[in-house]
């Protein structure tokens, strides 16, 4: 067996092989393009394409796909062989610049809000060459971004690389107006930890629920959960470090940076998390991380799930989008060094974060809305739809220093007293106490935890940059005609971080006192996704994103009407799915077993014993099910109503404020069955089964 430095990165054409197969002087043009965003040409492409291809036969292909983030939610990939006719019935490998650069992919399939009508439906994939090509099952991949004929956006990733440009142009701008005149592009960096649970192949086959939506509909809690918090960080399984082994070595040979694994809060549920990079490839290595959990959970006789909320009752999963923004010189600009207090160059990039996610909180919310992940936020394990922002101690009261114009008192003092002055002065675990907040600073980043576990991490970094690069914009507006240029930045930073305040929060992001306070302080809390989505379009988002050239207005309403659409959808599949398990399995189960008790009780009579035990439970469970089909009509009709709206945000809320409440009375009346009926006579796994079966 090969050792993982030879390993890792295996599958991919990464820089040591560029440098190894193309001429020296296509290497240097191709990593300019790299590293500089500079435009590449034909004649370089045609000799990259041949050396790609050459690579990848070599190592068993035979196919090439380009490989793009539509607005589905999943990656996309349409398979071309390299054959070639070469003449006398003999064919030759091929693959040109021309197609390692554009693809056509049929466009009309993908959602694209209805800003492309069908006959136009030609779209375009362009070869990313930021992120490096990779084998999969013997063809080469190669990262694309996707957009219309027209040029209209019709994926995640040409925002994002869009975006980090922008950021790229307002940091290096403003840090040449504050005398760093080396710096010449800056990069956002994202580690990205994934949560995901794992399952039985034989449960999961047995869940109609599972299969179609990804979580259960139906399931009464098993007698344990994760109150004794024995699975967190527990020993791993047998199975489950086969599996984790193969995930692992799977990821290292297509160069994904997996790093920490461990058990988490919920039975069954795990968590990996990579070495940071670039977003670009930190959003592209996320998308291939959870497809191949999924695949190699298969040759494991198990099954990933990456819902949001596979089980009621037990933690859902999310993924922390760990963020931060570093420098060619090779400095992380939220890095607050050993004396923050006199670092106003970390003063000014932190207060350009404050600030844009107070003036975009409603973004932030939005971006990480999905009807999945609206079982989370606001229930009592992951952050609250409430957005708010935690500092940390140190840098708390530096910050409370800076709006009172006090003298920052520094924690030094006190700990070189303790004999730990080796100790660097902001400490992470100074600053990540606070688990329950949604954007919290951690030692050099920032980490936004609100993420749902299947999202594309690509909608929240585009945004998240968008919003900072903009407000860096305006500080260098008000900055670049400045005489004194440390008093006015001092000023600046002050006066920003005062204006911004409301957004800061130390305390418990659980409480209820938060909600009454967060309310106070003006922060919105949307609960759904229908309720964030509105705001979407909202006159001062569209400038944002428009203003920085990220999207069009167009390609905005596009995707809200995406966006909700799909929500109407996956709750439709939802309640179709639940009315399916009702009417076809559940309902003639309690039939049964309450005849089968009605037999027993007419039988003891007659022989003259004691029938109470079947009487009690025959006479429960009848009321039940009378309750259960009722209500099994009603979501019945729900779904029906649900076709007489026509605007996809009425819809969405139709489905919100009635499909959605009547699925949930549904499935309570369920579950109390559940807990009555006979294990053996109940159509489907319990949780305990499902939960404790790996
Ligand atoms: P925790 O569970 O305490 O949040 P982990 O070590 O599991 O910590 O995850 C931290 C993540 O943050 C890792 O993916 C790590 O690579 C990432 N990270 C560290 N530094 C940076 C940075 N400068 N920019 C982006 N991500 C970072
Ligand atoms: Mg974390």
């Amino acid at each position: 067996m090969t050792n993982t430095a030879e390993l890792f990165g295996i599958n991919v054409f990464n820089d040591r092989k560029m440098r190894e197969r193309l001429p020296k002087a296509t290497y240097r043009a191709l990593k300019k393009t790299i590293e500089n965003g500079e435009a590449l040409d034909l004649s370089v492409a045609n000799v990259v394409a041949n050396a790609m291809k050459d690579w990848a036969v070599e190592n068993g292909c035979t196919h090439y796909t380009h490989w793009f983030q539509p607005m589905t939610g999943v990656t996309a990939e349409k398979h071309d062989s390299f054959i070639s006719p070469g003449g006398d019935g003999e064919v030759i490998m091929e693959f040109s610049g021309k197609e390692l650069i554009k693809g056509e992919p049929d466009a009309s399939s993908f959602p694209s809000g209805g800003i492309r009508a069908t006959f136009e439906a030609r779209g375009y994939t362009t070869w990313d060459p930021t992120s490096p090509a990779f084998i999969r099952e013997r063809t080469l991949y190669i990262p694309t971004a996707f957009c219309s004929y027209t040029g209209e956006v019709l994926d995640k990733k040409t925002p994002l690389l869009r975006s980090m440009e922008k950021l790229s142009a307002e940091a290096v701008r403003i840090l040449r107006l504050l005398g760093k005149n080396d710096v010449n592009r800056v990069t956002t960096t994202v580690g990205p930890e994934q949560e995901y649970f794992l399952i039985d192949r034989e449960m999961y086959d047995s869940r109609p629920d599972l299969i179609y939506t990804g979580r259960t509909l139906f399931g009464a809690m098993a007698p344990k959960g994760q109150e004794l918090d024995d699975h967190y960080f527990g020993s791993i399984k047998t199975r489950v470090a086969a599996y984790m082994h193969e995930l692992d070595e799977e990821l290292w040979k297509l160069g994904v940076y997996a790093k920490t694994k461990h058990n988490e809060v919920a039975p069954s549920q795990h968590e990996l998390a990579p070495i940071f990079t670039t977003s670009n490839i930190a959003t592209d290595h996320n998308e291939l991380t959870m497809e191949v959990m999924k695949k190699t959970a298969e040759k494991h006789g198990l099954v990933c799930l990456l819902h949001e909320k596979p089980f009621a009752g037990v933690n859902g999963s999310g993924k922390h989008n760990n963020w931060s923004i570093s420098t060619d010189t090779g400095e992380n600009l939220l890095n607050p060094g050993k004396n923050p207090e006199d670092n106003l160059q970390f003063q000014l990039f932190l207060a350009a974060v404050v600030k844009a996610v107070d003036e975009y909180q409603d973004l932030l919310r939005i971006t990480v809305a999905s009807a999945g992940n609206d079982h989370r936020l606001g229930a009592n394990e992951a952050p609250p739809a409430i957005i708010s922002m935690y500092l940390g101690d140190d840098l708390g009261a530096l910050v409370e220093s800076i709006i009172e114009g006090r003298d920052y008192k520094s924690h030094k003092a006190a700990r070189m007293e303790t004999g730990v002055d080796a100790l660097p002065d902001f400490k992470k675990d100074n600053s990540d106490r606070n688990r329950t907040s949604p954007f919290a600073f951690t030692g050099n980043k920032f980490e936004f935890r609100a993420l749902g576990s299947s999202l594309n991490i690509a909608c929240p970094n585009y945004m998240l940059n968008t919003m900072v690069a903009d407000e860096l914009s305006g500080f260098y507006e008000a900055l670049k005609g400045s005489e004194n240029l440390e008093s006015d930045l001092k000023a600046l930073i002050r006066e920003t971080l005062t204006q911004h305040r409301r957004i800061i929060f130390n305390g418990d992001n659980y409480s209820d006192e938060w909600v009454a306070e967060a309310e106070r302080r003006g922060l919105c809390n949307y609960k759904s996704l229908p309720e964030a989505m509105e705001h979407y379009v909202d006159r001062k988002n569209i400038d944002l994103f428009t203003r920085n050239g990220i999207v069009t207005e167009a390609e905005m309403r596009a995707r809200y009407e995406i966006e909700l659409e799909q929500y109407s959808k996956l709750l439709r599949i939802e309640a179709l799915t639940m009315l399916d398990m009702a009417k076809k399995n559940i309902t003639p189960a309690v039939i049964d077993f309450t005849g089968e008790l009605a037999g027993n009780v007419q039988l003891k009579k007659s022989l003259g014993v004691s029938s109470f035990a079947e009487e009690q439970l025959l006479d429960s469970l009848s009321d039940k099910l009378e309750e259960f089909v009722k209500k099994t009509d009603e979501l019945d009709r729900a779904v029906k109503l649900s076709g007489r709206y026509e605007d996809n945000l009425e819809l969405a809320k139709f489905f919100r404020n009635n499909v959605f409440v009547t699925m949930q009375e549904l499935r309570e009346l369920g579950d109390s069955m559940e807990r009555e009926v006979a294990a053996d006579c109940w159509p489907y796994p319990s949780y305990g089964e499902i939960l404790f079966g790996v």
